[in-house]
Protein backbone atom coordinates (compact mmCIF):
# COMPACT_ATOMS: atom_id res chain seq x y z
CA UNK A 1 0.00 0.00 0.00
CA UNK A 2 2.88 2.21 0.81
CA UNK A 3 4.58 1.58 -1.71
CA UNK A 4 1.75 2.00 -4.64
CA UNK A 5 1.12 5.09 -2.83
CA UNK A 6 4.38 6.24 -3.35
CA UNK A 7 4.70 5.53 -7.11
CA UNK A 8 1.47 7.37 -8.14
CA UNK A 9 2.62 10.07 -5.77
CA UNK A 10 5.99 12.18 -4.75
CA UNK A 11 7.11 15.17 -2.91
CA UNK A 12 9.74 17.87 -3.87
CA UNK A 13 11.94 19.68 -2.13
CA UNK A 14 9.91 22.41 -1.52
CA UNK A 15 7.07 20.09 -0.42
CA UNK A 16 4.97 20.09 -3.49
CA UNK A 17 2.74 16.72 -3.80
CA UNK A 18 3.10 15.93 -7.58
CA UNK A 19 0.49 12.79 -9.00
CA UNK A 20 1.83 10.21 -11.95
CA UNK A 21 0.04 11.40 -15.58
CA UNK A 22 -1.12 7.69 -16.22
CA UNK A 23 -1.88 8.29 -19.56
CA UNK A 24 1.44 10.01 -20.53
CA UNK A 25 3.80 7.03 -19.48
CA UNK A 26 1.39 4.85 -20.87
CA UNK A 27 2.57 6.90 -24.32
CA UNK A 28 5.92 7.10 -22.80
CA UNK A 29 5.76 3.13 -22.28
CA UNK A 30 4.38 2.04 -25.84
CA UNK A 31 6.92 4.11 -27.43
CA UNK A 32 9.96 2.65 -25.91
CA UNK A 33 8.55 -0.80 -26.69
CA UNK A 34 7.96 -0.08 -30.48
CA UNK A 35 11.23 1.49 -30.42
CA UNK A 36 12.75 -1.95 -29.38
CA UNK A 37 10.19 -3.66 -32.06
CA UNK A 38 12.39 -1.94 -34.58
CA UNK A 39 15.62 -3.67 -33.86
CA UNK A 40 13.92 -6.94 -35.12
CA UNK A 41 15.79 -8.11 -38.05
CA UNK A 42 13.29 -7.72 -40.58
CA UNK A 43 12.39 -4.50 -39.23
CA UNK A 44 16.26 -3.08 -39.82
CA UNK A 45 17.28 -1.80 -43.60
CA UNK A 46 19.14 1.04 -44.67
CA UNK A 47 16.56 3.36 -46.00
CA UNK A 48 14.78 3.19 -42.89
CA UNK A 49 17.71 4.23 -40.96
CA UNK A 50 18.25 6.72 -43.24
CA UNK A 51 14.84 8.28 -42.48
CA UNK A 52 16.04 7.81 -38.87
CA UNK A 53 18.60 9.88 -39.39
CA UNK A 54 17.54 12.80 -41.84
CA UNK A 55 14.06 12.97 -39.27
CA UNK A 56 16.01 13.12 -36.12
CA UNK A 57 18.22 16.36 -37.41
CA UNK A 58 14.69 17.64 -38.87
CA UNK A 59 12.92 17.61 -35.65
CA UNK A 60 15.83 17.43 -33.05
CA UNK A 61 18.04 19.46 -34.21
CA UNK A 62 16.41 21.66 -36.34
CA UNK A 63 13.03 21.50 -35.00
CA UNK A 64 14.00 21.68 -30.99
CA UNK A 65 17.12 22.55 -30.68
CA UNK A 66 17.23 25.83 -33.28
CA UNK A 67 14.11 26.23 -33.17
CA UNK A 68 12.45 26.40 -29.87
CA UNK A 69 15.23 26.59 -27.87
CA UNK A 70 17.47 29.21 -29.71
CA UNK A 71 15.44 30.73 -31.67
CA UNK A 72 12.19 30.91 -29.85
CA UNK A 73 13.05 30.88 -25.88
CA UNK A 74 16.15 32.87 -25.77
CA UNK A 75 15.81 35.19 -29.11
CA UNK A 76 19.52 34.16 -30.11
CA UNK A 77 18.74 35.10 -33.45
CA UNK A 78 15.82 36.55 -35.97
CA UNK A 79 14.76 34.87 -39.25
CA UNK A 80 11.94 35.10 -41.63
CA UNK A 81 8.53 34.37 -39.80
CA UNK A 82 7.68 31.57 -42.00
CA UNK A 83 11.13 30.00 -41.33
CA UNK A 84 10.18 30.42 -37.67
CA UNK A 85 6.53 28.47 -38.48
CA UNK A 86 8.40 25.57 -40.24
CA UNK A 87 11.36 25.09 -37.50
CA UNK A 88 8.24 24.86 -35.08
CA UNK A 89 6.23 22.81 -36.83
CA UNK A 90 9.13 20.76 -37.29
CA UNK A 91 9.90 20.41 -33.61
CA UNK A 92 6.07 19.22 -33.04
CA UNK A 93 7.75 16.42 -34.60
CA UNK A 94 9.54 15.81 -31.70
CA UNK A 95 6.50 15.31 -30.06
CA UNK A 96 7.75 17.20 -26.84
CA UNK A 97 4.18 19.36 -26.84
CA UNK A 98 3.68 22.88 -28.66
CA UNK A 99 5.73 26.09 -28.83
CA UNK A 100 3.93 28.02 -25.93
CA UNK A 101 3.87 24.92 -23.59
CA UNK A 102 8.02 23.95 -24.78
CA UNK A 103 8.99 27.34 -24.29
CA UNK A 104 7.58 28.22 -21.26
CA UNK A 105 9.02 25.14 -19.33
CA UNK A 106 12.35 25.65 -20.25
CA UNK A 107 12.64 29.66 -19.21
CA UNK A 108 11.11 28.98 -15.84
CA UNK A 109 14.06 25.90 -15.87
CA UNK A 110 16.20 29.29 -16.65
CA UNK A 111 14.59 30.98 -13.93
CA UNK A 112 14.67 28.85 -11.14
CA UNK A 113 17.66 26.85 -12.33
CA UNK A 114 18.04 24.04 -9.57
CA UNK A 115 16.22 25.89 -6.88
CA UNK A 116 13.01 24.80 -5.75
CA UNK A 117 10.52 26.00 -8.76
CA UNK A 118 12.92 24.38 -11.00
CA UNK A 119 10.31 21.85 -13.28
CA UNK A 120 13.60 19.36 -13.37
CA UNK A 121 16.07 19.67 -11.28
CA UNK A 122 19.05 16.63 -10.19
CA UNK A 123 18.91 18.15 -7.23
CA UNK A 124 15.01 16.72 -7.09
CA UNK A 125 16.57 13.06 -8.31
CA UNK A 126 18.52 12.20 -11.34
CA UNK A 127 15.55 10.06 -12.61
CA UNK A 128 13.01 13.07 -11.33
CA UNK A 129 15.11 15.43 -13.84
CA UNK A 130 15.52 12.60 -16.60
CA UNK A 131 11.94 11.47 -17.07
CA UNK A 132 9.78 11.16 -14.55
CA UNK A 133 9.42 15.54 -14.22
CA UNK A 134 7.10 14.89 -17.38
CA UNK A 135 5.26 12.42 -16.54
CA UNK A 136 3.79 13.80 -13.07
CA UNK A 137 1.33 16.61 -13.07
CA UNK A 138 1.99 20.27 -11.16
CA UNK A 139 5.56 19.78 -12.00
CA UNK A 140 6.30 23.29 -10.83
CA UNK A 141 4.54 26.06 -8.83
CA UNK A 142 4.46 28.88 -11.73
CA UNK A 143 2.15 28.12 -14.65
CA UNK A 144 5.18 28.14 -17.31
CA UNK A 145 2.69 29.74 -19.68
CA UNK A 146 2.94 33.12 -18.18
CA UNK A 147 6.58 33.44 -19.14
CA UNK A 148 5.60 33.08 -22.98
CA UNK A 149 3.14 36.50 -23.42
CA UNK A 150 5.40 36.92 -27.11
CA UNK A 151 4.88 33.92 -28.19
CA UNK A 152 1.33 33.56 -27.40
CA UNK A 153 0.72 37.07 -29.35
CA UNK A 154 1.66 35.15 -32.30
CA UNK A 155 -1.61 33.78 -33.81
CA UNK A 156 0.16 30.89 -35.56
CA UNK A 157 2.74 29.88 -33.28
CA UNK A 158 -0.46 29.71 -30.98
CA UNK A 159 -2.57 27.69 -33.44
CA UNK A 160 0.79 25.25 -33.64
CA UNK A 161 0.70 24.77 -30.05
CA UNK A 162 -3.13 23.81 -30.00
CA UNK A 163 -2.28 20.98 -32.75
CA UNK A 164 1.10 19.92 -31.91
CA UNK A 165 0.61 16.53 -31.85
CA UNK A 166 -1.25 16.29 -35.21
CA UNK A 167 1.50 16.26 -37.72
CA UNK A 168 2.96 13.60 -36.36
CA UNK A 169 -0.14 11.23 -37.31
CA UNK A 170 0.27 12.57 -40.63
CA UNK A 171 4.10 12.01 -40.93
CA UNK A 172 3.10 8.23 -39.70
CA UNK A 173 1.09 7.64 -42.74
CA UNK A 174 3.30 8.83 -45.21
CA UNK A 175 6.08 6.95 -44.26
CA UNK A 176 4.14 3.89 -44.09
CA UNK A 177 3.07 4.51 -48.13
CA UNK A 178 6.20 5.66 -49.12
CA UNK A 179 8.46 2.81 -47.17
CA UNK A 180 5.68 0.10 -48.67
CA UNK A 181 6.34 1.73 -52.16
CA UNK A 182 10.41 2.13 -51.80
CA UNK A 183 10.53 -1.49 -50.10
CA UNK A 184 7.92 -3.23 -51.58
CA UNK A 185 5.95 -4.41 -48.87
CA UNK A 186 3.48 -3.30 -45.68
CA UNK A 187 6.65 -4.29 -43.48
CA UNK A 188 8.74 -1.88 -45.16
CA UNK A 189 6.40 0.85 -44.61
CA UNK A 190 6.50 -0.31 -40.88
CA UNK A 191 9.61 -0.44 -40.68
CA UNK A 192 9.94 3.39 -42.05
CA UNK A 193 7.39 3.81 -39.67
CA UNK A 194 9.18 2.15 -36.40
CA UNK A 195 12.37 4.35 -37.18
CA UNK A 196 11.18 6.97 -38.77
CA UNK A 197 8.57 7.69 -35.64
CA UNK A 198 9.33 5.28 -32.53
CA UNK A 199 13.41 5.12 -32.61
CA UNK A 200 13.48 8.78 -33.55
CA UNK A 201 11.15 10.13 -31.24
CA UNK A 202 12.93 8.01 -27.76
CA UNK A 203 16.17 8.82 -29.11
CA UNK A 204 15.97 13.13 -29.27
CA UNK A 205 13.35 12.00 -25.83
CA UNK A 206 16.54 10.75 -23.84
CA UNK A 207 18.98 13.29 -25.65
CA UNK A 208 16.99 16.13 -24.44
CA UNK A 209 16.50 14.87 -21.26
CA UNK A 210 19.84 14.44 -20.50
CA UNK A 211 20.78 17.81 -21.21
CA UNK A 212 18.29 18.17 -17.99
CA UNK A 213 19.92 15.66 -16.44
CA UNK A 214 23.50 14.84 -16.75
CA UNK A 215 24.47 18.07 -18.61
CA UNK A 216 23.27 19.35 -14.77
CA UNK A 217 25.06 16.52 -13.13
CA UNK A 218 28.23 15.30 -14.84
CA UNK A 219 30.87 17.95 -17.10
CA UNK A 220 33.05 20.74 -16.77
CA UNK A 221 32.47 24.38 -15.99
CA UNK A 222 33.77 27.42 -18.01
CA UNK A 223 31.73 29.60 -15.51
CA UNK A 224 31.24 30.13 -11.99
CA UNK A 225 27.14 29.99 -12.21
CA UNK A 226 24.53 29.55 -9.08
CA UNK A 227 23.09 26.84 -10.97
CA UNK A 228 24.95 23.17 -11.24
CA UNK A 229 24.80 22.99 -15.09
CA UNK A 230 27.87 21.70 -16.81
CA UNK A 231 29.74 20.95 -20.08
CA UNK A 232 29.08 17.51 -21.15
CA UNK A 233 30.92 16.21 -24.42
CA UNK A 234 28.84 12.97 -25.04
CA UNK A 235 25.22 14.97 -23.99
CA UNK A 236 26.32 17.82 -27.00
CA UNK A 237 27.46 15.06 -29.29
CA UNK A 238 23.48 13.59 -28.89
CA UNK A 239 22.22 17.06 -29.03
CA UNK A 240 23.33 18.99 -31.68
CA UNK A 241 25.52 21.25 -29.47
CA UNK A 242 22.94 21.64 -26.48
CA UNK A 243 25.61 19.46 -24.16
CA UNK A 244 27.48 22.61 -23.36
CA UNK A 245 25.07 23.95 -20.86
CA UNK A 246 27.19 25.58 -18.38
CA UNK A 247 28.33 28.19 -21.16
CA UNK A 248 24.62 28.67 -21.80
CA UNK A 249 23.37 28.87 -18.46
CA UNK A 250 25.70 31.62 -18.38
CA UNK A 251 25.03 33.43 -21.23
CA UNK A 252 21.76 31.73 -22.26
CA UNK A 253 21.29 34.70 -25.02
CA UNK A 254 24.10 33.21 -26.89
CA UNK A 255 23.33 31.62 -30.46
CA UNK A 256 26.56 29.48 -29.51
CA UNK A 257 26.85 26.77 -26.69
CA UNK A 258 30.03 25.54 -27.79
CA UNK A 259 32.96 28.67 -26.79
CA UNK A 260 35.96 26.94 -27.16
CA UNK A 261 37.40 25.49 -30.27
CA UNK A 262 37.06 21.83 -29.58
CA UNK A 263 33.49 22.95 -28.28
CA UNK A 264 31.61 21.19 -31.17
CA UNK A 265 28.51 22.93 -31.47
CA UNK A 266 26.40 21.72 -35.05
CA UNK A 267 23.25 24.09 -33.95
CA UNK A 268 26.03 27.39 -34.13
CA UNK A 269 27.11 25.86 -37.66
CA UNK A 270 23.85 26.19 -39.05
CA UNK A 271 22.61 29.55 -37.34
CA UNK A 272 25.95 30.64 -39.28
CA UNK A 273 24.97 28.94 -42.04
CA UNK A 274 21.86 30.67 -42.51
CA UNK A 275 23.40 34.53 -41.74
CA UNK A 276 25.73 33.95 -45.04
CA UNK A 277 21.99 32.78 -46.82
CA UNK A 278 20.60 35.68 -45.66
CA UNK A 279 18.19 33.78 -43.48
CA UNK A 280 19.55 34.57 -39.87
CA UNK A 281 20.55 37.99 -38.79
CA UNK A 282 20.80 39.69 -35.18
CA UNK A 283 22.86 36.84 -34.05
CA UNK A 284 23.93 37.12 -30.73
CA UNK A 285 27.45 36.66 -29.95
CA UNK A 286 29.41 34.95 -26.69
CA UNK A 287 31.96 36.51 -24.76
CA UNK A 288 33.97 33.29 -24.82
CA UNK A 289 35.73 32.65 -21.32
CA UNK A 290 39.22 33.39 -20.47
CA UNK A 291 42.09 30.74 -21.53
ZN1 LIG B 1 19.84 23.79 -17.43
ZN1 LIG C 1 18.03 27.55 -22.53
Amino acid sequence: MALSKRFFQRTLRDGRKVHLRLFYMLVFSVLHILALVAFLPMFVNLSALAVFAVLAWLSGGLGVTLGYHRLLTHRSFVTYKPIEYALAIFACLAWQGGPVQWVGTHRLHHSESDEPGDPHSPRDGFTWSHILWIIHSARTGDDPRQLTKDIQRDPVLCWISRYWYLPQFLLAMALFFLGWEWLGSPAGGLSWVLWGICVRVVVMYHATWFVNSAAHTWGYRNFQTQDNSRNNWWVALLSFGEGWHNNHHAQPRSAAHGMRWYELDLTYWTILLMRACGLAWKVVRPHRPGV
